[in-house]
């Protein structure tokens, strides 16, 4: 086949772009990207052979070599790994395969841009990506532009006679063409240095940076001589890292581990280095981001952790290795005791497989309850990143709900930081038996709701969920050392068995009351017969205290707040009616009970009647029904009011 040319997919292009032109200084990365390439390359050629040993028949021996070449101005980063066909080439180097990726060339775009304004001055958003994290976004390779003006890509796949050449200027387009100068297995990635690059030819140089970001690599980095009477040099201790014990490696190399291997590059918030002996034999290195991945929530978002079995790479695609909620974890689990041959399919249901992500489950609870009950501060860095996915523990792996609940953290009423479980039963009244929540979108609408003003007089602490997965889980974890979960809006509050309720002003007007009882009972039954289409019931309410009227679910019913939330997915298709509750001591129902004794009810009271639905509706945050009936409404009585 002769040579082809063919134009990079517009986002790699864009990319291509941004990365060959900003000044960065952190140019030496490239590097880095290459060799994790290349022995990410390695590690699957091994396994591959695992089953098919003529793939690396004389030559099993895997390494990455640097080659300078002084006078070519060429730095060459070569592996015998699996290679390219040509297919593969311009998949993997042509495309972007990964979402996500195309807001990180966004946020590149707008930092490259940023400099330029206000050249010099630094304006950097914390929150913006730079080049640096180019790894973590799967398009590493093309870091090679930052220091080359030209890239050739020599590769042979493992087991096939046709060799091929990727070349290209980072400029738009790309060439393929069949090649004899191909290794004769793996890949060779040919830089042709730009002149502000020329310090890559330098030993002390390459022999700096392979130390810095990739001396945990497992396999030997050799420097190649440049001349004759130079001997080849490894650069790196070429030990796995998770073998080595821990006095031996230092935090740095820990730290470019877990950016090679978890494709971050934040610092990681926390490190587990173990090693189980016995009846199952397995080394773990595991890793805690502190930031957030961008794709934590992308349905596709798995697990970082590898399988390893007896130092041989298996799969990096091993579900049942690490249930979904802690699919924050990055980093490397390798085993003694499943064979080597193992196909990924026998990895599934496999019995050794689930007892080790039980064993990991457990290790990595533990550590985050000794964070938690220790360094409470720094605990609550991780809830913020990654408590939303935790929870959804609660309900996908019941059996880790003793160790799961402790782990929570919520905002309350109680004050702004977040608390606890434990800390909430702490602090729970004489008489309160249940642990009251109340859920929606937005925290501070969320303390400002009229649902919770009762609990607020009462000092009764209520805990704020604004997670969807709260919703969840609430209904399938049930209660925590004994005390039920109940929502603060549904069913009755209860709120006068809770003692410090004799704080309130009720007792003192017990002889008005009974005479009060007559008025409201007819004002409820009033109301009740004008909104009988539209609320389920209408009943006096003990807890508001401020607010003249407001929404409740139901006991049986389903929360406010979920119903909403289904509707907007179009899960739900029906209405589910609910109870309006009054409160007996506002001024303004006081006014009406008083108005229905006088008068009887009249077709304004009917008016009043919707116009209060209406704004229960409104506190809750539910769109009207008839948003211009209720303004007419409105314009009506205070015009009366008004005494027009
Ligand atoms: P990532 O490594 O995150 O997938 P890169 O941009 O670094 O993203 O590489 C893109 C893809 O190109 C890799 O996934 C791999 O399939 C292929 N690739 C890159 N370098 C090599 C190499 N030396 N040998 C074989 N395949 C490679
Ligand atoms: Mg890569």
């Amino acid at each position: 086949m002769s040579e082809q040319t063919l134009s990079f997919e517009a986002e790699v292009a864009r990319l291509l772009d941004i990365v060959a032109n900003a000044l960065y200084s952190n140019k030496e990365i490239f590097l880095r990207e290459l060799i994790s390439n290349a022995s990410d390359a390695c590690d699957r050629l091994r396994y591959e052979a695992l089953t098919q040993p003529a793939l690396t028949e004389g030559d099993g021996d895997f390494h990455v070599t640097l080659e300078r070449d002084s006078r070519a101005k060429t730095l060459s980063v070569c592996d015998n790994g699996i290679g390219m066909t040509r297919d593969e080439l311009i998949a993997n180097l042509g495309t972007i395969a990964r979402s996500g990726t195309a807001a990180f060339v966004e946020g590149l775009a707008q930092e490259a841009g940023a400099a330029d304004e206000d050249s010099g001055k630094k304006r950097k958003a914390k929150d913006r990506p730079d080049v640096t994290q180019i790894g973590q976004f799967g398009v590493g390779f093309y870091s090679a532009f930052m220091v080359a003006e030209q890239v050739e890509v020599f590769s042979r796949r493992a087991g096939e006679a046709q060799g091929w050449r990727w070349a290209s200027e980072g400029k738009g387009s790309y060439s393929v063409a069949e090649s004899d100068e191909a290794p004769p297995r793996g890949t060779r990635i040919v830089l042709h240095l730009k002149k502000e690059a020329k310090d890559f030819l330098e030993p002390a140089r390459l022999r700096e940076v392979v130390r810095t970001y990739s001396d945990h690599i497992a396999i030997p980095i050799r420097l190649a001589p440049d001349k004759e009477d130079e001997a080849t040099e490894t650069l790196n201790q070429a030990s796995a890292l998770w073998t080595r014990s821990k006095s031996e490696i230092s935090d740095e190399q820990y730290r470019e581990f877990y950016h090679h291997v978890g494709h971050g590059f934040d610092e990681p918030w926390l490190r587990l280095h173990f090693k189980a002996e016995g009846m199952l034999e397995y080394t773990g290195l595991l890793f805690i981001p502190s930031s957030k991945p961008f794709d934590l929530f992308h349905p596709d978002r798995k697990h970082r952790v590898k399988l390893y079995v007896k130092r041989v790479f298996i799969t990096d695609d091993c579900k049942d290795l690490v249930p979904s909620y802690l699919r924050f974890l990055t980093g490397v689990v390798d085993t003694e005791d499943l064979p080597l041959n193992i196909s990924r399919e026998m990895l599934q249901d496999n019995p050794l497989v689930r007892k080790i992500r039980e064993a990991v489950v457990k290790r990595v609870l533990t550590e985050l309850k000794k964070k938690a009950e220790k360094a409470p501060e720094d605990y609550v860095t991780f809830w913020n990143a990654f408590g939303s996915v935790l929870k959804e523990g609660l309900y996908e792996d019941p059996n880790q709900n003793e160790r799961l609940l402790p782990l929570c953290r919520f905002h309350s009423t109680a004050g702004p930081e977040l608390a606890g479980l434990a800390d909430y039963v702490g602090r729970m009244k004489d008489g309160q038996e249940a642990i009251y929540t109340i859920s929606g979108d937005e925290l501070e609408t969320l303390r400002r709701s009229p649902q919770l003003e009762g609990f607020a007089a009462r000092g009764v602490e209520v805990l704020l969920l604004t997670d969807p997965v709260d919703e969840f889980w609430t209904q399938s974890v049930g209660s925590f050392e004994g005390k039920p979960f109940k929502s603060a809006t549904r069913g009755a509050a209860e709120l006068d068995k809770i003692a410090g309720a004799e704080a309130d002003e009720g007792k003192a007007e017990d002889a008005q009351s009974e005479t009060d009882q007559a008025g409201i009972d007819a004002l409820l039954a009033f109301v009740r017969l004008t909104l009988r289409d539209e609320v389920k019931d209408v009943r006096a309410s003990d807890r508001l205290t401020e607010s003249p009227v407001c929404l409740v679910a139901d006991e049986g019913d389903m929360d406010i707040h979920l119903e909403r939330m289904l509707k907007q997915h179009r899960q739900l298709d029906h209405e589910v009616k609910r109870i309006l509750e009054v409160n007996p001591k506002h001024s303004l129902i006081r006014r009406l009970t008083e108005r229905i004794g006088q008068d009887g009810a009249g077709s304004d009271l009917e008016e009043v009647a919707r116009m209060l639905l209406d704004q229960a509706r409104i506190l809750e945050g539910e769109p009207l029904p008839d948003p211009a009936a209720y303004a007419k409404r409105v314009a009506m009585l205070v015009e009366r009011g008004l005494g027009a």
